[in-house]
């Protein structure tokens, strides 16, 4: 494996053993449902079962003001941060895409052009750079790492989601077992950074072809018996999507669209509960056959269920959707649990179930209750933006901008125009910023200079802003949207996350084990905790970038 970005050297970090809250923790379970937003636990609370969420919030601590303490809250982000304990200015994942000045190009967090998948699939994503899955962008330890290196390899690590950024970063560097769902051929894959070809569990699920089961048969609601609306919303809200030839109301086609099953029905599987079904099973077979929490060295089992989130983009987090398919991660929660206890047995596990970001609601829903909100265009932006640049400052050479390339939130200028045009970085950074500020729900905007300079804006916002900023990767003036504002490429429906406003902040944070006493918490936390309590758990040091250790309610 390479080792270009960080190196892997002994003493790099130490391997010191703290014991463990029991000496019987065999294993220790993350669980991201990505998307997951905090409210979504106590709103709709009273709708749940026994053994499932409910058992995680009664014997386990229930962490209800949870939140990341950065801007930029994404996937890729969020995944990090949670097994470094670190924000995306120490680990360096500062979004899930972003710009490669001395490249000219757009990087993906989770992959690089050095690798392959496995097994190989044709190259599909128009949106992404060719590639495939490597942490090798992280920059720091992960906790999955810290266990290889305290036990020599012996500690198992194994990292499952739909994603590939859901497995890829919390695998860290030297998982045994990293795979991710491809909707392009229905397979689940690793690359070749990790192995040249699947485990025998991973192939035998694939040509066992299980991830057809759902096609054809309509998504409904979970429980005929509720009555939605009263809980959520009405099934059809204006600025709602329709999902892979979906539709926006119940009962929801599972073909994609398509005669038979092919890209569009994985796609329209993956944007419905049942991707999570499929992952679970997966989680089962991994389980069994690596013999996780059996020996005596302890394991990690890093587990994201994806289809919260583009069920959440598609719909909004109040729509009955969202409602449905947080009831259904009750019932994955406690087959999960049922499995945990048959397999490794109650008392030898600990799981730390939180989510990666929040959401923000549809600007249709915010209006109509009677909030300030809107969508604004991304790509319009960029070309006033340049035009307001250019009437301030001057007309580039040819064919050349002021604006290199933008990325939600980031934009990068053009150093060589700026040389061209014969002025400062602050003063075309300070331009851009203080026009971008003036326009509509836009709440501030931020330049690289102000953000390095010593004497930085004391405000919370630039501070969250900071945690978000990497000097090497991030742009040179950063947007932060109004609250209830979403910045995007022009999407008319649906709704995003990635800002510092609460509702994308806010996750769950739940901690289940031996010697964690049963409850509510209410000790302000972040969800970058979880990489000190999985070490903790697993008998090693937290990782030493980690920005906070154990919360003191935890009563470890
Ligand atoms: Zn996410």
């Amino acid at each position: 494996m390479g080792g270009v970005v960080w190196m892997l050297g002994a003493g790099l970090w130490a391997a010191e053993v703290i014991p463990p809250p029991t000496a019987k923790v065999r294993l220790a379970v993350l669980v991201v449902f990505d998307q997951l937003r905090g409210d979504y636990l106590e709103r709709w609370q009273s709708l749940f079962g026994e053994g499932g969420f409910r058992r995680l919030q009664t014997d386990g601590a229930w962490f209800t003001r949870c939140h990341y303490p950065y801007a930029s809250t994404v996937t890729g982000a969020g995944h990090a941060s949670l097994v470094t304990g670190a924000s995306p200015d120490r680990h360096g994942i500062i979004a899930n895409d972003w710009y490669d000045r001395g490249a000219q190009a757009m990087v993906y967090c989770a992959t690089s052009p050095r690798y392959e998948s496995v097994p190989p699939v044709p190259p599909t994503s128009k949106k992404r750079p060719p590639g495939a899955g490597s942490p090798e962008r992280l920059l720091v330890p992960t906790v999955g790492d810290l266990l290889k290196e305290a036990t020599k390899g012996k500690g198992k690590v194994v990292s499952l989601s739909l994603k590939d950024r859901g497995a890829v970063l919390p695998g860290g560097r030297r998982p045994d077992a990293c795979y991710w769902f491809e909707p392009s051929v229905g397979l689940f894959v690793t690359s070749t950074y990790y192995r040249d070809r699947p485990h025998p569990w991973v192939a035998a699920l694939n040509q066992g072809r299980l991830v057809d089961r759902w096609f054809g048969k309509n998504w409904i609601r979970f429980r005929a018996d509720l009555d939605y609306q009263r809980y959520s919303g009405p099934d059809e809200i204006e600025g709602e999507g329709k999902g892979v030839a979906q539709g926006m109301t119940f009962p929801h086609p599972m073909t994609g669209g398509a005669a038979a099953p092919g890209k569009e029905y994985y796609s329209a599987l993956y944007n419905s509960p049942f991707g999570n079904d499929l992952l679970l099973e997966l989680v089962r077979r991994g389980l069994e056959e690596e013999q996780l929490g059996r020996d005596e060295v302890p394991d990690l089992l890093c587990i994201s269920f994806s289809c919260n989130d583009p069920i959440g983009h598609t719909w909004g987090p109040d729509s009955q959707e969202v409602l449905d398919v947080t009831l259904r991660s009750d019932r994955i929660v406690r087959e999960l649990l049922h499995l945990l206890d048959a397999q490794v047995g109650p008392g030898r596990y600990v799981l730390v179930l939180t989510s990666d970001h929040g959401i923000c609601p549809l600007p249709e829903v915010s209006r109509a209750a009677g909030r300030d909100a809107g969508r604004i265009s991304a790509s319009l932006l960029e070309l006033e933006a340049e035009e307001a640049l250019r009437e301030k400052l001057g007309r580039p050479e040819g064919t050349a901008q002021w604006i290199e390339e933008t990325w939600s939130p980031w934009v990068w200028l053009n150093r060589a125009v700026m040389a061209q045009q014969q002025r400062k970085p602050a003063e075309v950074e300070a331009a851009l910023a203080e026009w971008l500020a003036r326009q509509p729900g836009i709440q501030a905007a931020l330049t690289r200079t102000q953000l390095l300079g010593s004497s930085p804006p004391a405000d919370a916002l630039a501070a969250r802003v900071r945690k978000s900023f990497h000097p090497d990767r991030a742009g040179d003036v950063v947007v932060v949207p109004k609250p209830y504002y979403l910045l995007g490429n022009q999407f008319a429906t649906g709704t995003t996350h990635g800002t510092p406003h609460p509702y994308d902040t806010h996750v769950p944070l739940l901690v289940y084990g031996p010697g964690v006493r049963g409850g509510g918490r209410d000790e302000a936390v972040t969800p970058q905790a979880t990489a000190a309590i999985l070490a903790r758990a697993l008998g090693v040091a937290a990782p030493p970038q980690a920005e906070v250790g154990l919360p003191a309610s935890l009563g470890w």
